[in-house]
């Protein structure tokens, strides 16, 4: 058997059992790697001869980490000593951080071996990757089409089976609507869950790091270890982090689940309708209540965060001036070094957030945008709130469509659409999970999108695991990598 077929909880049992030998791990996963990435492009940087070391010393071990020879990719906005780390933008193309991220450390402290840094939409902005500086990221199930954004390169990586598991941010989306794009299982927790430090900024009060993975296990196995307390993040929570892996068989105490109104789906993809319709009527076959839900401020969810989230951006990316670190644009005054730094380092997404962002908390415009869309998003929230007294999760598509073609969606506004159903669970700050639910008729992979009460993704992750046996919602990796041995041959 090829190694890189097994799964991370798989894998790590063998690795902890010394019936496999990291180092092996390491190089089937190089050899894979450099045979398949060619085409999906799901890396910026590789970071194998790092990766073989590490191995060899965990090999070395006689008591190993809960996740020993794990193989895991990095989404390149969350920071790795000494590991080149760019955004995906030409501001930070040479940017060496020094120090880790958190979540890195964490990671390693397991026993985890970080393979490579994933491509990304420039500074997370975006739902396809195309807004990467340097290259799109192919989907594995169908090369012509994107891998959905902004952590495409982690979702694709994890889906052609060139990582075990990735990390990811969501921001609005970031980690739920590509992971349903490359048919794999993408968590965002809770606000406040994971610790953001060493995660570079995008909106700070929406950002979260949450793992992709193959299985929901190893979803519980990753959330796991990367959550909890952080003195360095000031918005870390210090709520006690269960055992995930331990509490996924556990009973529901509760089986009712609220769904959208059908009117709140109007203009969507008929096939992910069918699909989510088809999805309730299996929760009801098995003894699930069905509730609908009327959230009335769903739909300005989307405006909401298109304030929200720009005008932070612009805050947080004043300090790419070329002074600090990165790319500096040398010229005869400051206020020309500024500009020529910015104009030449930012591609013309983030221009346009930045733009946007400035224009909205700029004074006299302040009340009318920032602060409207504030008052919005505790509407939202209360809306949440109201609906968890009445049903334990929510479930919505993950997307309005399936992955679409690289160059299909030109207009920002139609890329922003592709945030319907993800960014109210980012605006309340609850946790939410995409899982793969099946297949459109040109076996694209669809994905279901389930949210729940904060802090709860014990809860969470026992609902989508029972979903994921009961249902046969399966990711068939194995078709995936079917496919691209086809295109090797
Ligand atoms: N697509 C959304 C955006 O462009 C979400 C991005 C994210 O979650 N990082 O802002």
């Amino acid at each position: 058997m090829n190694l890189v077929n097994l799964n991370l909880t798989e894998a790590v049992e063998l690795v902890k059992r010394g019936e496999l030998l990291a180092e092996e791990l390491v190089l089937a996963y190089i050899k894979h790697i450099e045979s398949l990435d060619k085409q999906i492009k799901a890396y910026l940087t590789y970071n194998f001869d790092r990766a073989l070391e590490r191995a060899r010393e965990i090999d070395q071990k006689p008591a190993k980490g809960k996740l020993a020879g794990a193989i895991i990719a990095i989404k390149d906005n969350i920071i790795t000593k000494g590991l080149r780390t760019t955004c995906a933008s030409r501001l930070l193309e040479n940017f060496i951080p020094p120090y880790d991220a958190t979540v890195v450390e964490r990671l390693e402290t397991e026993d985890a071996i970080i393979i490579g840094k994933t491509n990304l939409d420039e500074f997370a902005m975006g739902s396809s990757t195309e807004n990467s500086a340097f290259f799109p990221t192919r989907n594995p199930w169908d090369l012509e089409r994107v891998p959905g954004g902004s952590s495409g390169g982690s979702a694709a990586a994890v889906a052609a089976l060139e990582a075990m598991a990735a990390l990811g941010s969501d921001t609005g989306g970031s980690v739920r609507q590509p992971a349903a794009f490359c048919g794999v299982v993408g968590l965002k927790p809770t606000y406040g869950r994971v610790s953001r430090y060493g995660l570079v900024a995008f909106a700070s009060s929406l950002d979260q790091i949450g793992p992709l993975t193959r299985t929901v296990k190893d979803s519980a196995l990753l959330t796991r270890v990367i959550s909890g307390f952080d003195r360095r993040d000031a918005t870390s929570s210090s709520e006690p982090v269960p055992d995930y892996v331990a509490n996924l068989d556990a009973k529901l105490e509760s089986k009712k689940i609220g769904v959208l109104k059908e009117s709140k789906l109007k203009g969507i993809n008929k096939e992910v309708a069918a699909n989510y319709f088809a999805s309730v009527e299996k929760l009801k076959e098995l003894g699930f209540e069905i509730k609908e839900m009327s959230f009335p401020s769903w739909e300005y969810a989307l405006p909401c965060y298109y304030v929200i989230a720009p005008s932070e951006a612009s805050s947080n990316l004043a300090r790419y001036d070329g002074v600090r670190y990165g790319l500096r644009v040398e010229a005869n005054s400051l206020a020309e070094m500024y500009l020529k730094t910015r104009t030449v380092g930012f591609g013309s997404e983030v221009k346009r957030r930045i733009l946007l962002g400035t224009f909205a908390l700029s004074s006299g415009y302040y009340e009318a945008y920032y602060a409207k869309a504030s008052r919005a998003r505790q509407v939202i929230t209360q809306e949440f709130k109201t609906a968890f007294e009445k049903v334990d999760f929510i479930i919505t598509p993950t997307t309005p469509g399936p992955a679409f073609k690289l160059g299909e969606i030109q207009d920002p506004i139609s890329m922003y659409l592709q945030d319907y159903f993800t960014v109210s669970a980012s605006l309340a700050g609850v946790p939410a999970i995409s899982i793969p639910s099946g297949f459109s008729s040109d076996r694209l992979p669809l994905g279901l999108q389930v949210i729940g009460r904060p802090f709860l993704e014990d809860k969470l992750l026992n609902f989508v695991f029972l979903l994921e046996k009961k249902l046969e919602f399966k990711n068939n990796i194995s078709e995936t990598i079917k496919y691209q041995r086809k295109e090797e041959e």
